[in-house]
Order: structure tokens, then sequence, then C-alpha cells
């Protein structure tokens, strides 16, 4: 079913306006006077105007950063200080939810329940590492001779936050907080292509009066101001989210001066159904794995490992739930499915449709961009699922980041498990089985960083998040994450103070 209604558009900026970047507490606009367009994915109509960073704001916005870290003291404040801020923020952004998680609809193109989930956990992101702000505790240690050794944390400096279109405002606080928190400032760089919630939260940073240059914010392209942070010899720490490229090109660009690096890349996520799995249960989380967020969640089960005596039963269930998923626009509170992020990214994924075909795979539903009424003018995709499918090919191997499913089938536990490791990604991975000591057997023979059990997707901000390995290095959320923006400093102390002895002349 196909849904249209009208929506919300009092959360955009007046037409002729022109976001601006923010740097050292004020809100700038571009030297190069270039700006570029933000797109609804629902219409591909413009509804915001962005300027365009170069070098020079770049190199501003981490100055600004050094400056507030080191001069102005930001490493230094007191911690409470640090958490009042950001309990502050939290609560803004609790008074602006609804306005906000509309705006991320009408950007990122999701439904807008799940934009606020988006926000709702960026509140709860600040919420949580004000509390751990005042909780990094060294350690002594028991050490020969006449020593005291012990260890004291410290904030690493400036950290350049870089994070993808399909969690704009969200990846950004969990990254944020944490830094924050730990004592660095930041440098933001949302993705050209959904900018606006971001722009939002740090109208919120400058209303609570963080101190100037604490957190800056730059706009542009990857290619240009993201390049430019990647490169600048005065970023300590790079926390990066996005493609496992992307993400292999900034490890070699950050290795010039050895920046510490978190990379949060992409996936291949395996979710492996046992055919003593409570069926109706195992049919909903294998739809909710691959066509929530349209697919283009990291974590996404975008490959079900089937077992072979269920697989006439299961698939038959699953193509025709799949072909009921209501699909429009994020705004409509019916639509189940919203559209991609761009026309160019729905070009790519019709275009693994076609690889998929050519590949030999048999296409059970979907596979088409939607073409039929108001829904024309946006990038729907129809949810798309392929079975009789090999290891070796493209459709399963590589991440295609939209609603389309492949279809594995095994016969045992050990030849599920291969399946399940078969890719160079690490990101995510889930078990059905009614058998609880099968379930515990499998996922510790997985190779993935965040896991579950009879469910599909539930994270928490409390938990740390990596990915095996091509899926990342480093992790961000949870007391993890906290330690990724500390340097931890050993220091040993003489309790006699007397020369060593050793030159004798
Ligand atoms: P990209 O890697 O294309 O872009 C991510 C960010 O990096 C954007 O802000 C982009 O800017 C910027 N960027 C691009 N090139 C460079 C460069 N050379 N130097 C510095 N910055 C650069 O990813 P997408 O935005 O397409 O996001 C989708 C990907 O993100 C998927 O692979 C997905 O799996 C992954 N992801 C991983 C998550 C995880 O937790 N593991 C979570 C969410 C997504 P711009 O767009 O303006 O060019």
């Amino acid at each position: 079913m196909l849904n249209t209604v009208s929506h919300d558009k009092s959360v955009l900026r007046d037409k002729d306006s022109v976001e601006r970047m923010y740097i050292n507490g004020e809100w700038i606009v571009s030297t190069s006077s270039k700006e570029s367009e933000v797109i609804n994915p629902a219409n591909n109509e413009v509804i915001g105007r962005v300027t365009q960073g170069t070098a020079e704001e770049v190199d501003a916005a981490v100055k600004s950063a050094k400056e507030a870290f080191y001069k102005k003291g930001w490493k230094t404040t007191y911690a409470r200080a640090r958490a009042d801020y950001l309990l502050k923020i939290a609560s803004k952004l609790e008074e602006r939810k609804e306005e906000i998680a509309m705006l991320e609809t009408l950007n990122n193109g999701k439904i807008f329940s799940d934009s606020l989930v988006d926000v709702e956990d960026a509140i709860n992101q600040f919420q949580y590492y004000a509390g751990l702000a005042t909780k990094p505790h060294g350690q002594t240690y028991e050490v020969p001779d006449e020593i005291q050794a012990m260890v004291i944390r410290e904030p690493i400096g400036v950290v350049a936050i870089i994070v993808p279109w399909n969690y704009p405002l969200v990846m950004a606080a969990q990254k944020m907080s944490a830094a924050l928190a730990a004592g660095c400032t930041v440098v933001v760089k949302p993705s050209t292509q959904t900018p606006l919630t971001l722009i939002r939260l740090f109208e919120i940073i400058d209303e609570v009066g963080l101190p100037n240059g604490v957190a800056n914010l730059v706009l542009g392209s990857g290619s240009m101001v993201g390049n430019e942070l990647i490169n600048h010899p005065d970023v300590e720490k790079i926390s990066f989210t996005g493609g496992t490229a992307t993400g292999k090109q900034i490890m070699k660009d950050a290795a010039n001066t050895l920046k510490k690096i978190g990379l949060e890349l992409g996936g291949k996520s395996p979710n492996i159904v046992f055919a003593d799995a409570d069926f109706e249960t195992a049919v909903d989380y294998a739809l909710l794995g691959i066509f929530a967020g349209q697919g283009q969640v990291c974590s996404a089960g975008s490959r079900l490992l089937l077992e072979k005596s269920i697989y006439d039963k299961f698939v038959p269930e699953l193509v025709s739930r799949a072909k009921k998923i209501k699909i429009g626009p994020g705004w409509d509170e019916t639509t189940e499915m919203g559209p991609l992020i761009s026309k160019s990214h729905l070009e790519n994924v019709l275009n693994y449709v076609e690889i998929g075909k050519g590949e030999g795979a048999e296409l059970l539903c979907g596979g088409r961009q939607i073409t039929e009424g108001e829904l024309e003018k946006g990038n729907f995709v129809e949810p798309t699922i392929f079975t009789n499918t090999t290891p070796d090919m493209r459709i399963v191997q590589e991440e295609i980041f939209g609603p389309v499913l492949v279809i594995q089938v095994f016969e045992t536990e050990e030849e599920a498990i291969e399946l399940a490791n078969g890719t160079d990604f690490g990101l995510a991975a889930a078990v059905f089985t009614n058998d609880g000591a099968k379930a515990q057997r499998v996922i510790r023979q997985l190779q993935a960083g965040i896991t579950w059990i009879n469910t599909y997707h539930p994270t928490f901000n409390e938990a740390p998040w990596s990915g095996y390995k091509q899926s990342g290095i480093g992790g961000d959320l949870g007391t993890y994450g906290f330690e990724e923006y500390l340097y931890k400093k050993q220091v040993n102390i003489a309790l006699e103070v007397k020369p060593s002895g050793f030159y004798k002349g």
C-alpha cells in the first residue's frame, strides 16, 4: 500500500536563508561563497541551503578547538562543570525533540517514529556521558623497588568527528558527548546530504553557553572539508563513522601524523535462523533486520541464513509479508518504510539488483523503483529479496545499503557459522533458536561486535558498539567509548629522593 499525505514544513527555515558553520562561538558563512542544496528524499524538493567550507575555515575551527583545549583550559575544567553543560544540552534537546525529529525525517527520509528514537538516543547520550564525566578513575600498582606506580587519565586533545547521512544527529551526539565529557574539544563535520539536525544541535550548544571553541561545526564535502580535517596537524584524534572505503583512506592519511583513530564502518550482517526457532518471531525480525531504515543501517541483517528444513515454509511467508510493507514518506504515521537518501544511491541499489540477476540469483520480490502516484517524485524502492545465492556473489559479499535481502541456506551448525563469517565485514549478527546452549555456542563463534539472540536491532548507549574485521577499529558508546578519548599516563614516584648510584665516577 502506498501512502501520501502532506507534512509539517514549519520546521524548515526561510527559503532564502543559508545555514552557517559554527566556529569559535560564531556563526560563519564560508569565504568561498559556495553553497549546497539539501534535498528531501521523499520528493526531491530543496529544503535548505548550506554554506560550503574551505581549508581556511577548517583551520580556524581546529585552531579555536586547540586554543580552547590548551590555553582556555577546557581540559582542566572541573568535570562537574563539563557535566552541567552536557545536561543542559540534553534538556534543550528534550524541549525541541519533535521539531528536530521532524527535520530529520524531512532531510534523511526515515520514518518519524525512528527520528524520535534518534533524538531520544542523543538526549540519553548527553545524560549518560554527563554522568561518566566525573568517573575516569586512575589506578595504582604494587611494584618492586621504592616506587609508587600509578596511572592517570588525560583527555587526548582536539577531536575531528565525521559522521554519515544515515544517523546524522545520533552518531555526532554519541561521539561529541563522550569527547566533551572526557575533556576533549571537537570539530564536527556532518554529511553534505544531511547537515540540518546537527546545525540545530549547535544552536543549542550556543544557547547553553559552552565556552567558545570547545565545540565547532564545519560544513562541506568529505573530499574537501573532511579531507582537510583528517590531514590537519593539530587534530589529535579522528572519530569517524562511514563507509569502509572512506575508513581505509582515513587510516592511510592519519598515518602521516599518527593520529589516534576510531573507525565505525560498514557491514553485511548475517541473521541466522535455525529450524527450531519461534517461526513468527524469526520471520518478523528477518523483515525488521533488513527493511528498518530502508536497509540503510550499518548493522542491517542483510543476509538471512536459513536452515534448509524450514525453507519451504519460511520463504513464502517472508515474501508475502515483505510485499505488504507500507511504503511512503516518513511523516505519514502509517508508513513502515521510507525513501532512500538520494537519486544516486537509489541507482546504486537498483544496479545491485541487476548485478544479482546477472550473477544468477533468483529475485523473489521487489527490485524496482516505485513510480506510482506521488511516490514517483521520491527515491522509493520496493522491499527486495534474492534467493539461490552462492557465497562468492557480489550481492552476498558487498554492502548494498538498501532494502535488499539475500538468502543463504545451510544444513548444519558448522555450515551456518562458516557462511556467517564468510565476508570481510564483522559488524553485527543474530541467531534465532529455542535451544539456549546452541544460541550461546554459535554467538561465541561469530566474528561480529554486536550480536543478538532471538531479536534484531535493539542496542543501548550503555553498551559498547564496535566492529570486527573490516567493520572498524576502536568503538563508541558505554565506558569503552569514553576511554577512546583519554590517554593513560603512567606516573612513577620515588618514595625516597636519592641518586640512582649507577654512575661510579
Ligand atoms: P561515507 O564514508 O561516504 O561518508 C561518511 C562521512 O565521511 C561523510 O560526512 C562524508 O562527507 C565524509 N567523507 C567522505 N570522504 C571523506 C574523506 N576522504 N575524508 C574525510 N571525510 C570524508 O559514508 P556514507 O555517508 O555513505 O554512510 C554510509 C556508510 O556508513 C555505510 O557503509 C554504513 O555501513 C556506514 N555506517 C557505519 C556505522 C557503524 O556504526 N559501524 C553506523 C552508520 C553508518 P560527505 O558525505 O559530505 O561527502
